[in-house]
């Protein structure tokens, strides 16, 4: 890996880097507006900065370089999801959405991921490494070019457990929401965890009003211990204790993601333990209906149970949507598509 990379620094470390080498602090910013304004990725481009420091960055070889593989377009809806190249050759996915809002990128924040859940296809051949700042930004501005969009939404919900990725991911937040950059608030993040627990402690610390979505999956430690391997190492309790300080340091309403699988975690009793989890929050909780992977043979609740299970929490006054699914047509969530991408190969 690239002792610094270019394409992946803050404001201030752009700076300090053109100093550092005998530059101005001005041409830093020029930098930093280059990548992450302009969305520049060949660096000979960057007209802004002279023709001799250009040809020396660009030797350098500090620069990320991240490719797009493929793209599928769904015929159902305008979701594209995206297979992307790296420089060690890894594949890793990323999925362009649109609501009514605005557009919103679906990033991954790993080559892989070592949590382990039963269900989700993006951990079933371990953890890779780690992704770069700039390699989480590139998903990003790739996609803007491509698509010609400019999402005003981000969610850490692609391959990859974000809070295991903690340093890297903090670095792309910062560069992601500067003004002088591509300037995206905060509020219109999502980071989704599967409970890290001292590491929710310290993102709380560094209170940034992003949101944060526990993917919970069963109010129960042991079924969740069951379906999700970090169960084992931090009880649910001790989960719902940190959300609460997230709550309180940050302001910001909790969101947890509840994937329903039949006989597992839709049960009458799954819900109303739910709602006594939640009593103390103010939380919304985002129902997923289960997507098939062959490697895990549980069945996704029915539509009906997934209605009655949203019924149920709403008349405890908790705050309950169904995820809509964009892009069934084209494989569905979290690390299917690059799955199904290296076995085909
Ligand atoms: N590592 C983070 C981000 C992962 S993915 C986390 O665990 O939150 C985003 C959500 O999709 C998580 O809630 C994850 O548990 C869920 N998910 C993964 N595979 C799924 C599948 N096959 N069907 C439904 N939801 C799934």
């Amino acid at each position: 890996m690239k002792d610094i990379e270019l394409n992946g620094i803050t404001l201030e470390e752009s700076r300090e880097y053109m100093v550092n080498i005998g530059e101005k602090g001005f041409r830093g910013e020029q930098l930093f507006t280059f990548f992450n304004r302009n969305k520049g990725l060949d660096i000979q481009q960057a007209k802004v900065l002279p023709q001799n420091l250009r040809e020396s960055l660009a030797k350098s070889q500090m620069i990320t370089k991240v490719d797009i593989l493929k793209r599928f377009d769904s015929n159902i809806d305008s979701t594209k999801k995206y297979l992307f190249l790296l420089e060690d050759k890894n594949i890793i996915e990323a999925v362009l959405m649109e609501y009514d809002h605005g557009f919103s990128v679906c990033i991954s924040t790993q080559v892989g991921c070592r949590m382990g859940c039963s269900f989700c296809a993006s951990t079933k051949g371990g953890l890779l490494r780690n992704l770069t700042p700039g390699e989480m930004l590139n998903q990003i501005y790739l996609i803007e070019k491509d698509a010609k969009v400019d999402i005003s939404n981000i969610v850490l919900m692609g391959s990859g457990e974000p809070l295991d990725n903690y340093d890297n991911v903090l670095k792309f937040l910062n560069i992601i929401h500067e003004p002088k950059g591509h300037n995206i608030s905060y509020r219109n993040i999502t980071l989704s965890t599967c409970g890290v627990v001292p590491r929710i402690y310290d993102l709380a610390k560094e209170n940034l009003p992003i949101t944060l979505s526990i993917s919970l999956h069963s109010p129960f430690d042991e079924y969740r211990a069951n379906i999700m391997p970090i169960a084992k190492a931090y009880k649910i309790d001790e989960l719902m204790k940190a959300c609460r300080y997230y709550e309180e340091s940050t302001g910001r309403r909790m969101t947890f993601e509840y994937t329903l699988i039949d006989g597992i975690n839709d049960r009458i009793v799954d819900g109303e333990r739910l709602v006594y989890l939640l009593r103390k929050l103010n939380a919304h909780i985002n129902l997923i209906p289960l997507n098939p992977i062959k490697e895990y043979d549980g069945n996704r609740t029915h539509r009906d149970g997934v209605e009655r299970f949203k019924r149920y929490l709403l008349s405890k006054n908790i705050n309950t949507t169904i995820r809509s699914e964009k892009g069934s047509d084209i494989s569905a969530s979290c690390g299917q598509l690059r799955r199904d991408y290296l076995e085909r190969d």
